[in-house]
């Protein structure tokens, strides 16, 4: 059953494409990841050696407010400075990203000014994922090297692949990819760590994802004599592989939903309740920023067919869930024991929630029970 289900997903043409494509840009991510930190480490070096101000502590333990920043003369001094060598400095920059004390010993504090929102509790490059990398060498001028054209339409494709409906991308579409992918990696022929990411992106790219499928439908029927054994081995490790790379892309596109853009309101709702219906089941639930208001958040509960949102209202008492009745709903002190509350007891109007489908959650469970989840998606059709 297992492994029918992952042989149906790999007899599809479009949805291996979607896989293989998620899987360049973790290729593309580990050869950058050494030339990224290297270059910001050399940039760090080049500010402090040119201002007296930015060798001296914070004064005052400065801390962005949402994505706002005044701090101390010191952290103003690094704000100039990070925005001297920003692409768009009229843009808006995820100050919430960094913690401002750190800029004079951390290069890496430094460098998550340039990145997409969500990065304040990444310590250190390896934690980065591939958008974070790509949009640091698009904005920071210091990566001049690089043509930012090239950048930025990796960074657009990389942004289609995870907002595609359905999970699939066009043989097209795979086509383009490839180029864009090209075009950009052969900017770094000078770096050590980058020589051998074309290659892998072209064997990615051409590999037959639908040749496991033979092996699966091998174990499924268990139609197996000796001669059999060793490709049974062979085929086994790698459906155990497919299933871990999908593990892992959804885990970056959760990332990025529970940290999405305030721009892009209605592919991020359509992107939670894909998320929800595909791999969250009744009463899965999952807490992401307001799409549309800064600072609050959104509740989303699966309850098929549907996938309900609520929007959380803070008020000076603490929080409480909006709701289109003349009840009052009761207030509670933080995020977490609404939440509780909610789990707890049964609420007339609300869908029950039962299990949070977090990070953690897809990295523990998704690898195992990704495969025991249906592939035919009755719920998707509603919508
Ligand atoms: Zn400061």
């Amino acid at each position: 059953m297992v492994r029918a289900e992952l042989a149906a997903r790999l007899n599809d043409r479009e949805y291996t494409n979607w896989l293989k494509a998620g899987r360049c840009l973790l290729i593309l991510k580990d050869g950058l990841l050494p030339f990224t930190d290297r270059h910001m480490r050399a940039f760090h070096g080049d500010l402090l050696n040119q201002s007296a101000v930015l060798r001296s502590p914070c004064r005052d333990s400065c801390k962005p407010r949402g994505n706002k920043l005044s701090g101390c003369k010191v952290c103003s001094e690094w704000q100039k400075a990070i925005l001297r060598h920003h692409r768009q400095p009229d843009a808006t920059v995820n100050w919430d990203n960094c913690f401002p004390p750190y800029w004079r010993t951390d290069h890496w504090e430094v460098a998550k000014a340039f990145m997409p929102r969500g990065q304040a509790k990444v310590k250190g490059a390896d934690k980065c994922d591939a958008p974070a990398l790509l949009n640091l060498i698009n904005y920071c001028t210091y990566f001049s090297s690089v043509d930012p054209k090239l950048v930025r339409e990796v960074i657009r494709c990389r942004n289609e692949l995870m907002h595609s409906s359905e999970y699939r991308v066009t043989d097209d579409w795979m086509q383009h990819y490839w180029t864009a992918l090209n075009h950009f990696v052969n900017q770094f022929r000078h770096v050590p760590e980058m020589a051998t990411v074309g290659n892998k992106i072209d064997e990615m790219l051409t590999l037959n994802l639908s040749i496991y499928v033979s092996g699966l439908d091998q174990m499924d029927s268990g139609g197996l004599d000796d001669g059999l054994e060793v490709d049974f081995v062979s085929h086994k490790e790698s459906g155990a592989d497919v299933g871990q790379w999908e593990a892992e892309l959804l885990e970056e596109m959760l990332q990025e939903l529970l940290h999405a853009a305030d721009e892009d309101t209605d592919s991020q709702t359509q992107d939670t309740e894909r998320l929800l219906e595909r791999f969250g089941y009744d009463g899965s639930f999952l807490l992401r920023d307001s799409s549309t208001v800064r600072g609050a958040y959104c509740l989303c509960v699966r309850k098929a067919p549907f996938v309900h949102t609520y929007r959380l209202l803070r008020s000076a008492d603490g929080w409480c869930l909006q709701q289109d009745s003349t009840v009052r709903p009761p207030t509670f002190r933080t995020l977490e024991a609404l939440i509780e509350g909610y789990r707890r007891a049964a609420v007339v109007g609300i869908a029950p929630l039962t299990d949070p489908l977090d990070k953690t959650r897809v990295r523990n469970s998704l690898g195992e029970e990704f495969l025991y989840m249906e592939m035919n998606n009755s719920s998707s059709s509603v919508y």
